[in-house]
């Protein structure tokens, strides 16, 4: 017999030992790894954008009456927001004061801040103007009066009161701040920076306080039937990736009827603010319409902008999108 033949009892045994122990530790490992991933990054389904409720929270604003700057509806529906939004068990403050319209008027504004996740140092801007315009030049009748702005202005805060209610009920990974915009429709064509009042305002003190969320999305009318977005302009100058990655997730739900991968020209609009003055890159999600002259469809500044063209398809489809970029975040 020599040393090194066949295994006796004695050695064979050990072999299996050695043999149990590597299962044992890589099964160790694995748990380990598997378990630490889950606790730093756990997966959250996401929720379903509620359309029903989306269209509710438009309706509600539009029944106030035109947000116009200085007027009582604007202080009711600042009232409304505010509650919704803290009974969504969202963090919300206001940003107020006075900025100065083209024709010299001081204007109230109330900016509306709602937080998820305030602690989170990774962060996503959501964003929307919700004051309605004072004039409706591009109707026929009563020009010198305000629009009801369901599209312009409601649908865009209507949509995000909506992921505001989801967020409250199912934080995601990431830190989400929804801001409602004030004074944005205020402006005359080819008066520089007279549009956009209470961005610009927002967008300067963010810069100042050090506010660096990943990226930002703008919604502006975003309810209409059948409406389109394209890939606007100045999305493309300021967050090409953003704004491909948002259209991209779109088309995977099923939503290219609405989301055009078409470049068109810039709009100024408040995410040109944000972009420039608080640096943050910020997409547009804005309805696009090539066969009306205005390029925003035929309601556009006139008073059909009303609850009859918005859809809720169209809410769903902007609302889902949004929600699965939110959610697929960490
Ligand atoms: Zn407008």
């Amino acid at each position: 017999m020599k040393m090194g033949g066949r295994p006796g009892p004695m050695r064979a045994r050990y072999s299996l030992f050695l043999f149990m122990l590597v299962i044992a530790c890589n099964d160790a490992t694995d748990k380990g790894t598997s378990k630490a991933i889950n606790s730093k990054i756990p997966e959250i389904a996401t929720p379903s954008f509620n359309q029903d409720s989306a269209y509710i929270f438009i309706k509600k604003q539009v029944d106030i009456g035109p947000r116009v700057p200085n007027s009582p509806a604007q202080d009711s529906c600042a009232k409304f927001f505010i509650k919704k939004l803290r009974s969504f068990n969202l963090d919300v403050t206001t940003q107020e004061g006075q900025v100065t319209g083209h024709d010299g008027l001081k204007l109230r504004f109330i900016n509306i801040i709602a937080s998820s996740n305030p602690k989170a140092l990774n962060r996503i801007l959501l964003c929307a103007h919700w004051d309605t315009r004072p004039i409706a030049e591009r109707d026929i009748v009563r020009q010198n009066e305000p629009i009801p702005g369901a599209n312009d202005g409601a649908s865009g805060a209507g949509v995000l009161l909506e992921i505001g209610r989801l967020l409250g009920e199912t934080p995601p990974n990431i830190g989400v701040d929804i801001v409602l915009f004030d004074v944005e429709d205020y402006g005359k064509p080819n008066v520089t920076d007279s549009y956009c009042l209470g961005s610009q305002y927002w967008s300067k003190a963010a810069l100042a306080k050090g506010y660096y969320p990943k990226y930002g999305i703008l919604l502006d009318m975003v309810g209409a039937k059948d409406a389109q977005f394209y890939l606007e302009g100045y999305s493309m100058k300021f967050a090409p990736h953003i704004i491909k990655k948002v259209w991209k997730t779109a088309a995977n739900l099923g939503y290219s009827n609405h989301f055009e991968f078409k470049q068109t020209p810039a709009v100024t609009d408040d995410h040109l603010y944000v972009n420039t003055m608080a640096k943050i890159p910020c997409i547009n999600i804005i309805q696009y319409d090539p066969l009306t002259p205005t390029n925003f469809g035929s309601y556009w500044h006139t008073h059909n902008d009303n609850m009859e063209i918005i859809d809720k398809a169209t809410l769903k489809a902007v609302g889902q999108t949004i929600l699965e970029v939110v959610y697929s975040e960490n």
